[in-house]
Order: structure tokens, then C-alpha cells, then sequence
């Protein structure tokens, strides 16, 4: 461990300060225990102890240019001396929102708040009031925040998790109200009949179907040919919102959003990570008749929605993303399909059953005898986390930093030289774990 001696230090410091030594739960799950990191340039990441790291981690997701980016870091600057915040409305917030109304199929309103957990609030609290019902239809291992209503089923153990056709909802957290979970329906990802099934049954009481439309949190699981067009048929019959939590996917899996590249439009969607360059920003976009009611009698409010940095982040984000045609996603595309291949080949010319699948920008590694994996209990069941966690930690001696849940994000600042560079140290982290 002399590689993070100085790390383990200032985590042994941090300790005595700060609950746990981090400021968010997930932290706790790094490898080999969480690093101290000093600065952070384009694809690459560096921790106290002057070791530089190739970064598919990026922030968890928003850092979709890479790391201090100069054209964001330029924009903020030049905003931030203007002011920072004016408890009031500045030219950047309706500059960036008719650029999402331009981009984003369901954008015809926006709202602006900081985190992908408030949009979710937001989106949950509009669905009941538009529709006057409660319930809400989610699916296992989608993830929607940490707060009290949605930290559900999102990795919960087997043995309490119920049947797989009906599972039950399972609360993520100590100090949770169970009372929180009755509001919810849960069903597995990617399963159109048991969908059908649970409308028959309860459609009328449903205000929504809320989910990951390409789920990241567990896997890297697209909807199957079908789905997502399933659901929208059966959220119009029942008069129910379909609700999109596009913090992940949004900017991501392209301009448009998970809803673009696969083509359905929901009613509502959340945007967060990658919509700033990693700043903190967030969205809530949605149909004109149902976002309208954000201006009678549904309340949502926050002392830093819409800051000037946040804003100016975003509008600097997009401005790149857009750049040349979406230029960036064809090269994100490249070096992520890249990736995704030279994975696969290095496990078969192994002999290991290193599993790839998702798309090129937000893909997941995992070890594996399945040919895909459908749904959170496929991964629960049948992934060798164990095995995987140790890859994780091969490859962050060897310079590569990796999310230990097996999803993979590429930048716009990867580079086919970073590629190999990777691949090289796939090939013997894979030869020692295997060992
Ligand atoms: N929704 C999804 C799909 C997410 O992946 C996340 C975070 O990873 C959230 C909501 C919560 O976002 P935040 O961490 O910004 O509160």
C-alpha cells in the first residue's frame, strides 16, 4: 500500500473530522479504501501521492468533456465575477432552457434545481398532483436518489426482496419511515408482461412509472426493443405519467437524451450530471400543460436553483457538446466501442467470462456466464462481485480508475492512446484476479 501512503493518512485524518471519512455513502465503497485526490486535467485524475490515473470514474458521471474543461472553466469564470447569486432571474436561465426546449423532445417547460435527487421530488410530487393519485410503478436496481421515498429496491438482498414477478420494496437505508414504501409499486426492468399485468390490476392508482430509461445503476441494461414504446402505450390508457430519470443518460447517451436515442417521449425527465460539465446543476423538463402547474399551486423552491455558475456551466457544456455536429459524441462513440472490444477479446483470448454490454459512452464490465444481463437479479445472481472488486484494484495500481459497480464512463478527453494504455493494463490486471 506504499502507492496511497500518503491517502491512508489523510483518511486516517479525515476519520476524526468528517462521519466515515467522506461526504457521500458511495465513497465508501472505493478501493482499497477512498483516495485523496489533488487535481484533475481532461482524462486524467491524480491523488495525493503524485499517482495519475486514466479516469473512467469522472465524477460519476457529469464529467462528459473531461476534467476542467477550459471552455467551461473560462465560462464560469467569467460569469462567477458578475455575481454569484441574485435570488432572482438572470438572462442565463431562460438561455439555457430554450436550448433544452430545442434539444430535449419532452422539454416544452423547464425548472432548474442542483442535484439529480431534488429533480426526482419535483417530478414525483408533479406526477401526484396532475394525476390526484399516489402510487408509483419503479423497477429493481434503479437508483433515484438517497432520499427517504426512492431509496428503494435499488440493491436489495435476495432473501427480502420477494418474488421476482412482484418483488417487494425494500428500504436501502437505517431510519428510513417504512411507511415511504407502501407508495410504491416495484417490478423487474425490462419485463413488458409484468407491466401489462400490474396496469390491469392497479393502473387507475398509478401517478407514474418512474425510471432509469437505460439502466446504469445496476448494469448498463437498455430497454429491449419494445419497452419503453409498451410503457408509454400503457401510461396513455391509464392516464398515468411516464417519467424519466434521465440524470445518467441525459447529455450522455447523446443531445437528446436516453429519449432521443431511443426514440419515446415520456411526459416528464430529470437531467443532472453530464447536462454541466461537472458543475452542479439539475433539470425537471416536461410537457407545457403539466410543468404549468409549477406556476399555480405545486410547489418547488431551492436557494441556489439556477445560480449564475451552474448556469453558465451548463450553457458552456452544451455549447461544446454541440460543437461540429456533435462532434464529441462521434468521438466518445469511438473510443468507447473501442474499449467495449478490446475488453471482450482480452476475456475470450483469457478464457475468462468477462461479460461487456451497455452502449459506448456508459458501459458495464462484469464477470460472468451470462450472455446478457435483463434486470438487478441477473447481476445480483450471476456477476462475480468479489472478482470484480479485485479487478478494480489491479487496474488502480496499474493506473486506471474504475467504478467498482462495473460501469465504465468515457469522456470527450479519452483518447485512443488512453485506450491502449488501458487495454495494456486490462490484459495483466485480468491475468493476476484470475490467478
Ligand atoms: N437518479 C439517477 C438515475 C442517478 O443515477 C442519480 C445519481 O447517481 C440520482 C438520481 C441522484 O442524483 P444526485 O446524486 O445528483 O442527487
Amino acid at each position: 500500500m506504499t502507492q496511497w501512503q500518503r491517502s491512508r493518512s489523510y483518511f486516517e485524518r479525515a476519520r476524526q473530522s468528517l462521519a466515515g471519512g467522506v461526504s457521500s455513502n458511495v465513497r465508501l465503497l472505493a478501493q482499497p479504501f477512498p483516495l485523496f485526490f489533488d487535481r484533475a486535467e481532461g482524462a486524467l485524475i491524480y491523488d495525493v501521492d503524485g499517482n495519475a490515473y486514466i479516469d473512467y470514474v469522472l465524477g460519476q458521471g457529469p464529467l462528459i468533456l473531461g476534467h476542467s474543461h477550459p471552455a467551461v472553466l473560462d465560462a464560469v469564470n467569467a460569469a462567477m465575477r458578475r455575481g454569484q447569486l441574485y435570488a432572482g432571474q438572470h438572462e442565463l436561465e431562460f438561455i439555457l432552457a430554450e436550448k433544452l426546449v430545442e434539444l430535449v423532445p419532452a422539454a416544452e417547460l423547464c425548472r432548474f434545481g442542483l442535484s439529480g435527487s431534488e429533480m426526482v421530488q419535483a417530478a414525483m410530487r408533479l406526477a401526484r398532483a396532475v394525476t390526484g393519485r399516489t402510487k408509483i410503478l419503479r423497477f429493481e436496481g434503479h437508483y433515484h436518489g438517497w432520499f427517504d421515498n426512492v431509496l428503494i429496491s435499488v440493491a436489495p438482498p435476495l432473501d427480502q426482496a420477494g418474488p421476482r414477478e412482484r418483488p417487494r420494496p425494500v428500504a436501502g437505508s437505517a431510519g428510513q419511515v417504512e411507511s415511504a414504501l407502501a407508495d410504491f409499486v416495484v417490478l423487474p426492468w425490462n419485463d413488458l408482461a409484468l407491466v401489462e399485468t400490474l396496469f390491469q390490476e392497479m393502473g387507475e392508482e398509478l401517478a407514474a412509472v418512474m425510471l432509469e430509461p437505460m439502466m446504469c445503476n445496476t448494469g448498463a441494461i437498455p430497454p429491449e426493443p419494445g419497452y419503453l414504446e409498451g410503457l408509454r402505450q400503457l401510461c396513455d390508457r391509464y392516464g398515468t405519467l411516464l417519467y424519466f430519470d434521465e440524470t445518467i443518460t441525459g447529455f450522455r447517451l447523446g443531445l437528446q437524451g436516453a429519449q432521443g436515442r431511443f426514440g419515446v417521449t415520456p411526459d416528464l425527465a430529470s437531467f443532472a450530471k453530464a447536462m454541466a460539465g461537472g458543475f452542479a446543476n439539475a433539470a425537471l423538463v416536461g410537457k407545457r400543460e403539466y410543468m404549468e402547474r409549477f406556476a399555480r399551486d405545486v410547489n418547488h423552491s431551492g436557494t441556489f436553483n439556477s445560480n449564475v455558475i451552474s448556469m453558465a456551466a451548463s450553457v458552456a457544456a452544451i455549447a461544446e457538446l454541440e460543437r461540429d455536429g456533435g462532434a464529441v459524441y462521434r468521438q466518445m462513440e469511438r473510443i468507447g466501442t473501442a474499449l467495449m472490444e478490446g475488453l471482450q477479446e482480452l476475456g475470450q483470448r483469457l478464457g475468462l467470462p468477462l461479460h461487456v454490454q451497455g452502449l459506448p459512452t456508459a458501459f458495464h464490465v462484469s464477470f460472468t456466464e451470462l450472455t446478457a444481463i435483463r434486470d438487478y437479479r441477473d447481476y445480483a445472481q450471476h456477476c462475480d462481485r468479489e472478482l470484480y472488486g479485485r479487478f478494480v484494484l489491479a487496474m488502480l495500481r496499474r493506473g486506471v480508475r474504475l467504478i467498482g459497480r462495473g460501469i465504465w464512463y468515457v469522456s470527450a478527453a479519452h483518447t485512443e492512446s488512453h485506450v491502449e494504455q488501458t487495454l495494456q493494463a486490462a490484459e495483466a490486471a485480468l491475468q493476476e484476479v484470475a490467478t
